[in-house]
């Protein structure tokens, strides 16, 4: 009996004869399809294909997210959302007025609620009055009574930020061998602790939850996954509708996890926590509240009188989410952009003091590039990530942003096998984009500039960040390449960046060696822009609250 793989132990033993979901991939490009009774015509909206039906388990995105979480491509299921891979659980294991789930409440409402829909029991193990987790507890409950089908556990959990060890979790699942033991880790990407998704892929009782909902920014294309045992994932795959994914999630979770975008992920995610940990300490000084914990990309709080807080939320229009089952008075509380943040401090009396920081992100797509660019000018600690793929180049830049004083993350895929020109030239572009994004309003902002010498060369940049682009290149070479860059692009860099950053820049170089003209410009140039960027008498560019830009 326990030679029989998990899944096909646990399975409702109703579903046996459900054949197996034919995998079929998208088809030899050129095929004539004639198969799925489609719209032959090129759609009205919407884009191209969009008369076609998607895979029924995109591979490419499969494969991608795989990698992501690393573990085998036929361990994991792309579901839509994972709410849907919760779904799947519950249809393919639970059998209405027999099995039953285990929850550890407080926490996500969903287990519950499919597992009720297929007709299945719901217990619950409440955490303590301070929400930590208590591995004995559920272990008690788990063992009285038949066997759960499922044990959901949410680490960190929602609402409460409480993380569960993964340690914990592994020897939950092997004190419950069967139980499948369902880690959801929709917030994953914000805490400490290590995955479990490898775990998954070996222990066949363990599954996985992810979603690009949170961290990837993609609530809206609702793509998530179960990574579990490959028997497992085969149920998972019966139990699913033919063709669950909508085409354009998939495309728009493929661009979203492109490689060029990573790093700016990254970025984000250290921001969003850097501003919990803000809130955070803000908001424990207010009287009205009682307890704050912090997890994911949000707080949860308890406070004295929720009536009349939510009456505040809503006079300034701010929506959060109420959690009274979880804890009495208690308050869910996303964490936003710095504006949507200073408005909720603001409902708490905080007037929030921290200066505005200038910050802006620009991708820029096209057959030939594709770039994701990110600049905070008032990063109180700048950081440099810059992958253009043209090492030189990316040196460049690194010397204009740290001579610039601001932090820049920066990646660039391009057709560099061809020629490095088109990087060369969309990179400037879309940094020039950023930075004038970034700069917003630039009322009063003036004429800057700055000379340096380097060895035998001297690099002079003047920059008026004034609105109206001009470029203007003094100065010639005679080595054809630096690295892989070529010397020549030099000039057309600064008016690229010109154009897109609406700035007047004036380079003049004189020396001998090529390199340190190239370099000595860059570096003028960062500088130049330092003094452009400060708002502050401060020089490091705090923005003053009223001659901002
Ligand atoms: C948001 C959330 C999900 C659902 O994510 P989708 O992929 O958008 O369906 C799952 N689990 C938890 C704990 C969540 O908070």
């Amino acid at each position: 009996m326990s030679e029989q793989p998990i899944g096909d132990r646990l399975a409702r033993r109703d579903l046996r004869q459900l054949p197996r979901t034919d995998l079929a991939g998208a088809p030899v490009p050129g095929t004539i399809r004639l198969d799925a009774n489609e719209n032959p015509y090129e759609p009205l909206a919407g884009g191209r294909d969009i008369n076609r039906y998607p895979e029924p388990q995109p591979d490419t995105l499969r494969r991608r997210m795989a990698g992501l979480y690393g573990v085998f491509p036929q361990r994991l299921w792309v579901t839509r959302g994972s709410d849907d891979a919760i779904d799947l659980l519950c249809r393919a294991f639970l059998r209405p007025g027999e099995d039953r789930i285990l929850v550890v409440e407080p926490t996500f409402s969903a287990y519950a609620q499919f597992a009720r829909i297929q007709g299945a029991k719901v217990d619950s193990v409440r955490m303590d009055g301070d929400f930590a987790f208590d591995a004995g507890a559920v272990l008690r409950a788990a063992k009285d009574g038949p066997a759960p089908k499922l044990l959901f556990l949410c680490t960190p959990n929602n609402p409460t930020g409480t993380p569960i060890a993964v340690e914990t979790v592994r020897d939950i699942a092997a004190a419950l061998p069967d139980t499948l033991v369902v880690a959801d880790e929709a917030y994953g990407e914000f805490a400490d602790a290590p995955s479990l998704a490898p775990d998954a892929g070996n222990v066949d009782n363990l599954v996985v939850l992810r979603t690009l909902s949170k961290a990837y920014g993609l609530a809206g294309a609702r793509i998530g996954c179960a990574i579990a045992d490959a028997n497992v994932i085969d149920w998972l795959a019966r139990v699913s509708p033919p063709y669950p994914l909508p085409g354009p999630s998939i495309a728009a979770a493929l661009g979203a996890l492109a490689p060029e975008r990573m790093p700016i992920h990254r970025a984000r995610i250290a921001d969003l926590l850097a501003e919990r940990a803000r809130l955070a300490a803000l908001l424990r000084g207010v009287d009205e509240v009682e307890a704050l914990y912090e997890g994911g990309n949000f707080l949860f709080l308890t406070v004295a009188d929720p009536e009349g807080l939510a009456q505040r939320l809503e006079a300034a229009a701010v929506k959060v989410r109420f959690r009274p089952n979880a804890a009495p008075g208690g308050v869910r509380v996303t964490i936003g952009t710095e504006a949507e943040n200073r408005a909720l401090l603001a409902v708490f009396g905080i007037t929030d003091a921290a200066p505005r920081r200038r910050r802006a992100s620009v991708t820029r797509d096209t057959a030939e590039t594709r770039i994701a660019v990110a600049v905070d000018l008032d990063d109180p600690e700048p950081k440099r990530q810059i992958s253009t793929g043209i090492g030189f180049f990316d040196h460049m830049l690194d010397q204009v942003a740290s001579h610039g004083g601001f932090s820049l993350t920066l990646a660039c895929t391009g057709d560099t096998h061809i020629d490095p020109h088109h990087s060369i030239e969309d990179v400037a572009l879309a940094l020039g984009a950023a930075l004038d994004k970034a700069l917003g309003d630039r009322a009063g902002i003036g004429r800057f500039g700055f000379a340096l010498p380097m060895d035998e060369t001297r690099a002079e940049v003047l920059v008026d960040l004034s609105g109206r682009p001009y470029a203007k290149f003094d100065g010639s070479f005679t080595t054809e390449h630096l690295g892989e860059f070529p010397t020549e692009m030099t000039p057309h860099v600064f008016r690229s960046l010109a154009d897109s950053m609406r700035a007047a820049i004036h380079v003049s170089v004189e020396g001998e060696n090529d390199h340190h003209k190239v370099e000595g410009a860059f570096k003028a140039f960062g500088r130049a822009l330092r003094q452009g960027l400060a708002t502050g008498a401060s020089g490091k560019g705090i923005p003053s609250t009223k001659g901002s830009l």
